[in-house]
């Protein structure tokens, strides 16, 4: 069990007991985790998960919440925020390596400032370089891993680096899901920086105009089925703007789903059963969840597998 003075004499950053998600994902939904950390620094951090290993104490490392559907009850055991002490964007050679807890919009402006193409796609995606690498994110054509050089993660207090082929990319998932990331590297062609921050600009305007930004969400909730759009999927099967509780199908993009005011996970549970459903009567098409769900028993994750 996690003991906070014996753990407070070794590991200097935040710490505290039964915090509730809410405050940490982009839907404002979910119970409270049992710890919430964010360690200080890089070594802080190795400290805190030699401990929680020690401790027998479960742990999982999450980015801004903005691919995270918490349950109601919450979360047991550590949840790891490394905002505060993975932090840095920086060019090694001819490589952008940028820290897991950088913020996407930081790492994009970077690159387009240095003229560096290749990911600029990724403007105003809401998370964070560790969250975006875990889940290959992506849009209009393009992915996270398509100019990655190497992932950098923390094994058994080691540092250690993968080269991308053996990462597991595939689409929206990696194979370092498992694993923490602390970094990344980028190798990216030569641009002009003009052009591209005309283009990011663009990007974020098409976000504006066909998302439903207005209200907290998980961007989109299931996976594109191969050369199908769910959202399309969605829309055909009549469920625009189909609520449970405070939940909502959104009347804007039928694959993101509102959060209208204090919905409940469990809400938000069953509004994704029903539009699979839906969807499989009408299409016989199971759509795939996109978002990672966290804290829920077996049996309700089995319900929306
Ligand atoms: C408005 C909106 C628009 C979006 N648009 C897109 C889009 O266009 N394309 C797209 O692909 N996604 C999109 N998303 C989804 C989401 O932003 C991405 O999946 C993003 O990469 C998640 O990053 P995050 O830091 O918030 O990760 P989180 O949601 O916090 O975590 C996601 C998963 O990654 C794991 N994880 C996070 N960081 C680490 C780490 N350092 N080490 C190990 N595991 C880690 C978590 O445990 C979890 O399993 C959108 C979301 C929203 C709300």
């Amino acid at each position: 069990m996690l003991s906070f003075p014996d753990l407070r004499a070794i590991y200097h950053g935040e710490l505290r007991a039964s915090e509730p998600m809410d405050r940490h994902t982009w839907m404002r939904v979910g119970g409270p985790a049992e710890f919430y950390c964010e360690p200080a620094d890089r070594n802080d951090l190795a400290v805190l998960i030699r401990y929680l290993h020690e401790q027998k104490v479960p742990f999982m490392v999450v980015g801004r919440g903005s691919n995270l559907l918490v349950s109601d009850a919450g979360i047991r055991g550590a949840v790891i925020n490394l905002e505060t002490c993975l932090n840095e964007v920086r060019m090694e050679q001819d490589l952008v390596v940028a820290e897991a807890g950088v913020r996407l919009t930081k790492f994009v402006d970077f690159c387009v400032q240095h003229g560096l193409a290749g990911v600029e796609m990724l403007a105003g995606i809401p998370g964070t370089v560790g969250g975006a690498v875990v889940m290959n994110a992506g849009a209009h054509g393009g992915e996270t891993s398509d100019h990655l050089v190497y992932v950098e993660l923390l094994r058994e207090s080691q540092s250690v680096r993968i080269e991308k082929r053996n990462a597991g990319f595939a689409y929206r998932k990696s194979g370092v899901m498992h694993d923490v990331v602390l970094s990344a590297g980028f190798r990216l062609s030569g641009g002009d920086a003009e052009a591209l921050g005309r283009r990011r600009k663009e990007l974020i305007m098409k976000r504006n105009q066909t998302q439903p930004l207005e209200l907290p969400n998980l961007g989109s909730m299931f996976k594109n089925p191969a050369g199908m759009h769910a959202a399309k999927l969605i829309e055909e099967a009549g469920l625009k703007g189909k609520r449970i509780g405070n939940i909502q199908v959104s009347e804007k993009h039928a694959n993101f789903m509102v959060n209208l005011g204090a919905a409940k996970a469990s809400d938000v549970l069953g509004l994704i059963a029903l539009v699979q459903q839906t969807v499989f009567e009408r299409s016989g098409i199971k759509l795939e969840l996109e978002v990672k769900l966290m804290g829920f028993t077996p049996e309700e994750v089995a319900r929306v597998s």
